[in-house]
Parts: structure tokens; sequence; C-alpha cells
């Protein structure tokens, strides 16, 4: 079994998707080991997406993650990174495969939705970055 970190991102809550990508989350066959809403601020906004701090859009990144809240989670499956991006699909809903969670609920390729992890490593960090171990249910 392994595990990744999800968000389902501001436009996804306010559009009020996250019962429904929940609900894809357990029927999927993922374990949910942790779940929290919360609002990110702008700090860890800009920590958590370091990696893209060069890249020309990380500050538009940054202003529309904390534009309003987010569900984190971490979740477990076997092969749960891959397996989340496979659900989620391409970053541009435009190019999102039919019936991944980006190309249902996503309004464009900033404002997609949901986050996954890349690589079980960015999944170990990122977990640690909203959860204390104490607060999964393993
Ligand atoms: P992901 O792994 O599919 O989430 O994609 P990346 O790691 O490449 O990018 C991180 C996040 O930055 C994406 O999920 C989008 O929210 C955003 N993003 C990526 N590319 C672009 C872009 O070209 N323009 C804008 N505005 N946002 C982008």
């Amino acid at each position: 079994m392994n595990r990744t970190f999800i968000i389902i991102k501001p436009d996804a809550v306010r559009n009020k998707y996250s019962g429904k990508i929940i609900d894809r989350i357990e029927s999927e066959g993922f374990r949910i080991l942790g779940l929290r809403l919360l609002q990110l601020s702008d700090s860890q906004a800009k920590e958590f997406y370091a990696v893209h701090k060069e890249r020309p859009f990380y500050n538009d990144l940054c202003k529309f993650m904390t534009s309003g809240p987010v569900m984190v989670a971490a979740l477990q499956a076997d092969n749960a990174v891959q397996k989340w991006r496979d659900l989620i699909g391409a970053t541009d809903p435009a190019e999102a495969a039919a019936n991944t969670i980006r190309k249902l609920y996503a309004e464009s390729k900033e404002a997609n939705a949901v986050h996954g992890s890349d690589s079980d490593d960015n999944a170990q960090q990122e977990i640690a970055f909203f959860f204390k171990d104490s607060d999964l249910i393993g």
C-alpha cells in the first residue's frame, strides 16, 4: 500500500464539487487517512509550490490557492500516486481524458480542481506539510 497527498482546490470547493470528488475517491478504492478543510496562508502557498517559483504562473497560482478554502487529504491505495494522477487527468482540463476529475470539475489550467503528488517522496513531504503522524488513521 502507498500514500499520496491531494488538495481539492479553491475552485472545486467554491463550486461545491468537494462532495462529488470525495465520493469518487472512495468509489475508486482509496482509503482516506486524513482530511482537513483549511485556508492556505500566502506563506504556506508559496512554500508548498516553491518548486515552481521560477515559473511565470507562480504568483498567480499562489494567489489562486489562497483565494478560498481548500480540502487537503492523505490517501492510501496500491500505487496511490499514479492511481490518483490517472484519475485526475492532465493539468489542463481541455487536455484531460473523459471522466477524469479535472475534465469533469476543473475551470481552467490554473483553477484545475485538484492537486496530486508526483512521486512517493513528494507525497511523504506534502503529507507531512499538513498532517502530524498522529492525525492520520493508518
Ligand atoms: P500538476 O502536477 O498537473 O498539478 O501540474 P504542475 O505541477 O505542472 O503545476 C502545478 C499547478 O500550477 C497546476 O496544477 C496548475 O494549478 C498550475 N499551472 C500549471 N501550469 C500552468 C500554466 O501554464 N498557467 C497557470 N496559470 N497555471 C498553471
